[in-house]
């Protein structure tokens, strides 16, 4: 594509964009498609002759556009809602024409050092100590499998050169509770310790971790010859955002000897706002930390924040330099971040973070997440008050979960859990909101996760709106 054609066609797909960030409302949240939809209208085969970037275009446009779920629309309430801002979808542009590959310092100082400048910003934000060190993966999945195998590396130091062919591998067991991402598992898989290494430990009534029951159970895999590995803390699980003890939990890790790693995906960024530090009470004193900025700090997916207070211990499991990888200042002790991870080649996703935190500035993030907080407080009022509604969770961040329990009551389980399907399925289908599910204590739960930029009081007032209107006519239609 020569220079002149490369201008028209930016300058088209910025105008473009910036319609689109503007006005996602146009588009149905959940785009009105069936499974292989969009894959009968693509040909089969690649084109033998090149086709000029007006006709992908057109086709973009005319394809791929209605095949899209709207991650940007203010009316999406589901999983957690996320933001790609307009400072972190231009400096990902940028990135995609520098291409950088950062596994050496050598092949990209600056993707190297902006690194670990925004991610020492970010972690000085949340109050976390100047002994974590950063590095960025993709997602949090891939932190806490690199997480675990630090851990792995520092229990069983020749599980590198032995694998593990030892007989205490099999004994290695991890901790985290019933309420745990399911990426715990992931990892516990890939490490080759087996799904069964993996304890979940139960949950109180507001589904926080039961420090007495982790005491327990760690003291009776000790007891059956089990060797306690790593405790997976979450600050703001999936489900409900529950917050586990993780003062009490890393006291134990202490006395224990056991690798604290601290899952706090999606809550993190909570940190940032002075009234909710408490709420991370002890993280400091954990091993190794997961923050996604791609969830509520406005970066485009994907972008995962890893700390660790020991990442030589990561080294020591994964670096490997090759000849061809030497280089001077390598040797001289500089940070390359190919040792940092199972990825030799990195993109450059620092500039994306950068920009974000300098945009909108430590005072821009906390107002935004706390208006996300004071959204998801009124909606969780609403539902509180509402004869026909009750909620089932705390709400400590940004995300309520609730279910429709229609006055009269007669309802068996099974019907009010099948109600609260219909209700969601019809809620969805009017294209405006989107919201997902959950179960909880064995219950259909529905959940509203406020996070986008842009979403307000009006989206929030027209998802209860839906909820209520769709709750009644489901429930009389009966
Ligand atoms: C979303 C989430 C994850 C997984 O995040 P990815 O970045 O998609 O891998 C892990 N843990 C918690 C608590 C989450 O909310």
């Amino acid at each position: 594509m020569d220079p002149a054609d490369f201008r028209r066609h930016g300058h088209a797909l910025v105008e473009w964009i910036a319609d689109y960030l503007a006005g996602a409302e146009r588009y149905p949240v959940l785009p009105r498609v069936a499974p292989g939809d969009l894959r009968r209208a693509l040909p089969a085969a690649a084109p033998e002759q090149g086709e000029p970037f007006d006709a992908i275009f057109a086709d973009f446009e005319r394809l791929i556009v209605p095949a899209l779920t709207h991650w940007n629309h203010p009316g999406f309430f589901a999983y957690f809602a996320i933001t790609a801002s307009a400072p972190g979808v231009l400096a990902e542009f940028l990135a995609a024409a520098l291409n950088q590959q950062a596994m050496l310092w050598r092949t990209s100082p600056a993707a190297t050092e902006l690194e670990e400048v925004a991610l020492g910003w970010l972690r000085d934000l949340m109050g976390l100590p100047p002994s974590f060190e950063g590095v960025i993966y993709d997602t949090a999945s891939i932190a806490t499998l690199h997480a675990l195998a630090a851990a792995r590396q520092a229990a069983l130091p020749d599980v590198r050169a032995q694998g593990l062919g030892r007989s205490d591998a099999s004994a290695m067991r991890v901790y985290c509770s019933e309420q745990a991402h399911s990426s715990v598992d992931k990892a516990v898989i890939l490490l080759g310790l087996g799904h069964r290494a993996l304890r979940r430990i139960p949950v109180d009534d507001r589904f926080r971790m039961r420090a007495d029951a982790l005491r327990d159970a760690l003291a009776h895999d000790r007891v059956a010859g089990g060797m306690p590995m790593a405790v997976v803390a979450t600050i703001g699980t999936t489900s409900t955002t529950s917050v586990d003890p993780v003062g009490e939990i890393a006291a134990i890790c202490a006395r224990e000897q056991v690798w604290l790693h601290v899952d706090a995906a999606y809550a993190g960024p909570a940190a940032i706002i002075p009234d909710y530090r408490p709420l991370f009470t002890g993280w400091e004193q954990a091993d190794s930390v997961v923050v996604n900025p791609h969830k509520w700090l406005f970066t485009p997916f994907d972008l995962s924040a890893f700390y660790c207070r020991r990442m030589d211990v990561l080294r020591e499991a994964l670096a490997i330099v090759p000849e061809y990888l030497e280089t001077a200042e390598g040797q001289r002790g500089v940070r390359n971040l190919m040792d940092t991870g199972v990825q030799l080649g990195r993109r450059f996703r620092a500039l994306k973070l950068w920009a974000v935190l300098r945009h909108f500035g430590a005072a821009g993030i906390r107002a935004r997440l706390a208006e996300h907080i004071r959204l998801a407080e009124l909606f969780s009022r609403w539902v509180d008050v509402h004869p026909d509604f009750e909620r089932v969770a705390p709400v400590p961040f940004s995300v309520v979960c609730f279910r429709a329990r229609p006055r009269g009551g007669a309802e068996t389980p099974a019907e009010l859990d099948a109600l609260n399907r219909r209700v969601l399925d019809a809620v969805n289908a009017t294209g405006e909101v989107f919201l997902s599910h959950t179960q909880l204590n064995g219950a259909v739960v529905l959940r509203l996760a406020v996070g986008h930029e842009r979403t307000t009081e009006t989206h929030v007032a027209r998802a209860w709106e839906l909820l209520t209107r769709h709750t009644a006519q489901l429930s009389s239609s009966r």
